[in-house]
């Protein structure tokens, strides 16, 4: 189940090296364009000096899960041209903030949370990127909208001035490589659908319509021979997390 090897004293530079690696030979496998896979780089819990250090090695694609903590991150690191991506479960209080200060979320899975952001997303900035987090293996523990329900939400957050609709996110319950490959199939599967089912998508948004937000150090290479274009990555580049 491991796709990583090596050992969390190998330095950042080696462990980044060797993940861009894996997206690269999954990426091959797969017969898709290496470009066509993002690496996330999931830095909850890691301090502002790490995010830096891989900023400088080339990665600009951050994810937080726990928005105080963010928030210090981005402003310390506000000098830096770094996209920020929210990837963790939002409390309506949290709103706001997200709305302001993140280029990408990817955990909405409510119409109430999706209605707050667009109506404070500020006026000029470019709407805030949405991806649907879909609750794939019926999980009570897990955030997520049921896979039943997407469609529903997709078509509201289609229509919401705020915000654009990019694509669909999960976590798959960790289990086996068998199960989450199912698990990562059937969420490409709603993507596609989504194409045919939100009331008044013309073509450009529906060009935009490209996103899957799936795969982490465990699983990426797997999410990838599926179709993933986000995949999230902490532990495999970071070591692992206290
Ligand atoms: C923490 C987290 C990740 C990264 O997990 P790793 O196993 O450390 O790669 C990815 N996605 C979400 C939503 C997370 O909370």
């Amino acid at each position: 189940m491991y796709a990583i090897k090596g050992s969390s004293s190998d330095s950042l530079a080696q462990r980044y090296a060797r993940v861009q690696a894996e997206i690269r030979a999954a990426s091959d496998a797969a017969g898709r364009r290496e470009d066509a896979v993002h690496l996330l780089a999931v830095s909850k819990t890691r301090p502002a000096s790490a995010i830096a250090d891989l900023a400088a090695l080339g990665q600009c694609d951050f994810g937080e899960n726990y928005l105080q903590e963010a928030l210090d991150k981005i402003e310390a690191l506000r000098d830096l041209p770094l996209t920020w991506h929210f990837i963790g479960p939002i409390q309506s209080n949290k709103t706001r903030d997200i709305a302001e200060h993140f280029d990408w979320v990817h955990s909405v899975d409510r119409e109430k949370i999706a209605r707050r952001l667009s109506e404070q997303r500020p006026a000029h900035l470019p709407p805030l990127k949405v991806c649907i987090q879909v609750n794939i293996d019926d999980e009570d523990s897990k955030s997520g909208v049921a896979a039943a329900d997407a469609a529903a939400l997709a078509a509201a957050v289609h229509a919401l001035p705020g915000l654009a609709l990019r694509g669909l996110m999960a976590i798959p319950r960790a289990d086996s490589n068998d199960h989450n490959a199912a698990a990562f199939r059937t969420l490409a599967m709603t993507l596609s659908s989504l194409r045919n089912t939100i009331p008044d998508l013309n073509t450009q948004d529906a060009a935009k319509l490209d996103t899957l937000s799936m795969g982490m150090s465990d699983d990426f290479s797997a999410a990838i021979a599926e179709g993933a274009t986000f995949v999230r990555i902490g532990t495999a580049l970071f070591g692992p997390r206290d």
